[in-house]
């Protein structure tokens, strides 16, 4: 084993750094890469891609544009470098703020955003030169003249990285008018709304909190008098977001709410900040308690995938908060307690039968055991009912994969896993799918080759395509995905029995539900 590894070290000597062999430290872990994960197709279940970015295949003009526009992980190592905020989110031209980014790279060795960017580069570009202050120029150009070119509009990446379904997130007052533009376009990805209303839950900061109703309230085209109206029109627009496809909730939250109270103390909480009240931390954490138990009837009803986003600590820096806004990088690992919380949230749904598949995202790397043995307490009608969400924000990256990973392999079922998903606001962030692969196959060939584990294809392919893959598309049951343009224009033009799924001549078993998604 040791001989094997040196002779592969010694094999990637003098190699460019992102090889074929990248992350993959034995022969094992090479060769199931290779053979089982490198050509599964991609369903990214929780992005924050823009919908009318897609569905108006955006050209990206630069490398600014598509690689720092937006990214607070990259602002902040250049903060931490020493990098002044005119050339984060401030107003210095494109190129400057890119070579203030490119300067910063070498800085970041040992940081996974070294990998990312010599991975995205590769990928996207071709280029293997490292970027530093002196291939600053000449990679923006190079990257520059290829942007132009279809192969990397929006639709253009999502071909390219055979992305066959992408799930989106939407608040539920958005029209979804680019996912109706997308879902009857030639585009072969399945563009999908993601139901998430984190908004309502803010009756401690009546301003926005009633700005938003007003919203709701025109999104529902219905006057929200009261809490019982409120409901009403939540359950619409979920409706709504049924119709165009949705299949997933999803919700930030520091920690669940388990201050279960009664509909009547609720309907005052909400009266309350109707009024222009804000909320005490008690309300508000009843009126939270009270709401989530609704979303998750809600998702239950209709066979939707909960999404629980739990444990940031978010906008850390007041100052830099009240200058630059939310989400622009001052936010941390939080230590709130989520076991008791997150044990009577899920337990409440049992109780009524009313819990719905749910993916828990932990940020906290001390929760992951925490975390993975709450999968194992409410089993369902099928595998892996509750899933523990791949490593999330600051874990996202190898050691925190591989932190998450073997958690879920030493108290649950690492087989059933969904898998990966980028969570970016980027369209460079294909390659994170490539590299949680790379770490995933890295483990297991690294487990074959200690004898820990049979060297046994027949056992480790299809685990390994399954958590690449098909186990997201087989829990999320969204419809339609993996056919392609013509077999869903089919399905959707009528009745349907013989259209087939990824291989011909198999029975597609979710007729019922494509037809219920194109009646909008
Ligand atoms: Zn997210």
């Amino acid at each position: 084993m040791e001989c094997d590894h040196n002779k592969l070290l010694r094999r990637n000597q003098g190699m460019k750094f992102i090889h074929d062999d990248f992350l993959l430290h034995s022969r094992t872990a090479a060769r199931l890469y290779h053979q089982f994960a490198e050509g599964e197709p991609i369903f990214d279940y929780h992005c924050h891609l823009s919908p009318q970015d897609i569905a108006e295949n955006r050209q990206f003009k630069n490398l600014f544009e598509i690689w720092l526009e937006g990214d607070h992980y990259k602002w902040r190592a250049m903060r931490a470098n020493g990098v002044a905020e005119r050339y984060c989110t401030g107003n210095a031209k494109p190129f400057e703020k890119f070579q203030a980014w490119a300067a910063t790279v070498p800085h970041t060795l040992r940081n996974p955003l070294y990998h990312w960017t010599h991975l995205e580069l590769k990928r996207y570009f071709g280029i293997d030169e490292l970027l530093d202050e002196a291939s600053a120029a000449r990679i923006w150009a190079k990257a520059g003249q290829q942007l132009a070119g279809p192969e990397l509009s929006a639709q253009g990446i999502l071909k390219r990285f055979h992305v066959v379904a992408l799930c989106t997130t939407d608040d539920p007052t958005d029209s979804l008018e680019h996912h109706r533009a997308l879902a009857t376009s030639d585009l072969a990805t399945r563009v999908l709304p993601t139901f998430r209303p984190d908004k309502v839950l803010a009756v401690h900061q009546p301003a926005q909190f009633n700005a938003w109703i007003k919203r709701l309230e025109q999104a529902a085209n219905r006057e929200i008098r009261d809490l019982v109206r409120l409901l009403e029109a939540l359950h619409q627009r979920h409706e709504y977001f049924h119709a165009h496809g949705c299949r997933l909730s999803d919700h930030g939250l520091t920690q669940c709410y388990a201050d279960f109270c009664s509909l009547k103390t609720a309907a005052a909480i909400f009266s309350r900040a109707r009024r222009g009240r804000a909320a005490s931390p008690s309300e508000q954490a009843q009126f939270g308690a009270f709401m989530m138990l609704f979303f998750g009837r809600l998702d239950a009803d209709k066979g939707w995938t909960k999404q629980l986003h739990l444990g940031a600590l978010r906008n850390n820096n007041a100052r830099l908060l009240s200058q630059l806004g939310p989400d622009t990088g001052f936010d941390s690992i939080g230590d709130f307690r989520q076991g008791t919380a997150l044990a009577a949230y899920l337990d409440a749904l049992e109780r009524e039968r009313a819990l719905p598949k749910t993916i828990i995202y932990n940020s906290n790397p001390a929760d992951n055991y925490l975390f993975a043995t709450m999968l194992g307490n409410f089993p369902g009608r099928i595998p892996a009912q509750v899933q523990m969400g791949s490593g999330w924000w600051f874990l996202d990256q190898k050691e925190g994969m591989e932190w998450q990973l073997n958690a879920l392999s030493n108290l649950g079922l690492l087989s059933r896993f969904v898998g990966m998903v980028t969570d970016s606001r980027s369209f460079m962030s294909y390659p994170r799918h490539e590299y949680f692969r790379r770490v995933l196959c890295n483990l297991i060939g690294r487990d074959v080759e200690r004898g820990e584990l049979p060297d046994d294809d027949t056992l480790l392919g299809p685990m390994i395509r399954n958590v690449c893959y098909a186990n997201a598309r087989q829990y999320l049951a969204v419809p339609a995905v993996g056919l392609g343009v013509e077999a869903r224009k089919e399905l959707a033009a009528g009745p349907c029995g013989t259209a087939s799924r990824r291989r011909p001549g198999k029975p597609n078993r979710r007729n019922k539900d494509v037809e219920g998604q194109r009646q909008s």
